[in-house]
């Protein structure tokens, strides 16, 4: 029995895949996952839950749906396997997936699909599902204004006369030819005035054209999260973001190691956690160091809540792939003596200017990323140490914002850079990362 929920496992995916899910990629071959439920160590009792926050990528689960049980499966070792019943809403890092197909999540996207006769695209569901949610705005309210968008008029006509429209959306809703007692009835009605939008809204809800949708939800709606504390964050800044990542991640060591196209950063062992080993200060300046170093971490760690997490160690970690803080180590490049601008530097030994460079294996490096901090004859600031610190976790070049062109060491510009890198599963292009803002 618990051979079979493998099975299923991989059967849903592939049915997923050939829906044209691009957020699900199919499962790896099943050799390897059956070891967890072969030795008996089988998933926990159900927890009964209406939300869950899973601090992994969308990509990284599997979700069953059996009726109201909801199983989650890790694809990767250890695959973890959790159960829930009642449960309507899972947070991953970067998608929200909403098991409430019948609510208001499941309403948006059929209607969605109604109006343009195409899979929602996340981003644009997820505002139109956070503002349903939030009661600003009526189902009937979103049908008007998709069918006033100029997507929607290409399918429907800019002023189609009654037959035009209800047999376009038959065609674009139900994908089929309408019976001839249907479409009289539905001109009639609005020829009567019935409204476009709750015609639409009507068809959407119809008992065919969610059968027609069934497979499409049955492992839940995926949609990217839309925070309503930046609701207006202008495009521009947003595309600020996304150039800074470009400049300073993505094409920064471009192709080192065989590193994989898109971004990349630290994945954390375990899930997230990034290990900073902080060495016993032997005196007052590297005290000094030390605390900066402290509120450094606990600054990242408030502002990427969720996101990433730094833990301080103060024993060598075994595992190589960790920050290291180094005092008095900074890098000046042999013909200076400006020693207060290279007072701190990141680098993969101490003294050294050397690049970081990212690996396949995690993204990094195989062995600590250092953090050089002083170098005997300058005093390193709080932000310069938080500054190093965007360097370690994968800001290669400087940005406006984040010490180029004599703009500060950090930045709010910084602070979202940093969580928009995090938000996002390694090796995302450029053109499909999702903004995020920083806390
Ligand atoms: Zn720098």
């Amino acid at each position: 029995m618990q051979i079979k929920s493998v099975v299923a496992v991989a059967v849903s995916c592939v049915a997923l895949a050939s829906c044209g899910d691009p957020s699900s990629i199919p499962m790896q071959p099943t050799g390897e996952p059956p070891v967890l439920f072969g030795t008996g160590v089988v998933a926990q009792a159900a927890t009964q839950n209406s939300t869950v926050s899973i601090p992994a990528y969308r990509n990284d689960y599997t979700i069953i749906v059996d009726g109201g049980n909801v199983t989650l499966t890790k694809k990767s070792f250890p695959y973890d396997v959790q159960k829930f019943t009642g449960l309507k809403l899972i947070k991953f890092v970067d998608r929200y997936t909403s098991l409430d197909t019948d609510g208001v999540p499941g309403q948006v996207y059929r209607l969605y699909q109604a109006a343009f006769n195409r899979k929602p695209d996340l981003t644009g569901l997820g505002f139109w599902i956070t503002s349903a949610e939030a009661g600003n705005l009526t189902l009937e309210t979103i049908a008007s204004q998709f069918l006033g968008s100029s997507e929607s008029i290409g399918l429907y006509g800019k002023e189609p006369r009654n037959e035009q429209l209800v047999a376009a959306t038959y065609s674009n809703v139900l994908h089929r030819v309408p019976e001839q007692a249907g479409f009289d009835w539905w001109v009639a009605a609005m020829n009567n005035g019935l409204s476009k939008q709750s015609m639409l809204y009507s068809f959407s809800e119809s008992r065919e054209n969610k059968a027609n949708l069934e497979s499409a939800v049955t492992s839940g709606i995926d949609y990217a999260p839309h925070f309503t504390t930046s609701p207006d964050t202008p495009l521009a800044y947003k595309a600020t973001i996304l150039t800074a990542i470009q400049s300073t991640n993505i094409e920064y060591l471009p192709g080192a190691s065989g590193r994989p196209t898109g971004t990349w950063h630290w994945s954390g062992t375990p899930l997230r956690h990034v290990l900073v080993h902080i060495p016993q200060p032997a005196n007052s300046v590297e005290q000094d160091y030390e605390n900066k170093v402290h509120y450094a971490i606990s600054q990242i760690n408030a502002k990427l809540d969720g996101l990433i997490f730094l833990k301080a160690e103060k024993s060598i970690p075994t595992n190589g792939n960790y920050i290291l803080i180094s005092y008095d180590t900074a890098y000046t490049p042999a013909a200076s003596t400006n020693y207060s601008g290279f007072c701190a530097n990141v680098s993969d030994r101490p003294y050294s200017g050397s690049p970081i460079a990212p690996d396949m294996e995690n993204s990094i490096a195989q062995n600590p990323v250092y953090i050089n901090l002083g170098n005997g004859r300058c005093h390193v600031s709080q932000d310069i140490v938080t500054h190093e610190f965007g360097h370690a976790l994968g800001l290669g070049e400087h940005f406006e914002g984040f010490g180029a062109n004599g703009t500060p060491p950090i930045s709010g510009v910084f602070w979202d850079v940093l969580a928009t890198l995090y938000a996002n599963p390694r090796s995302t292009l450029v053109k499909d990362l999702m903004v995020r803002h920083a806390k």
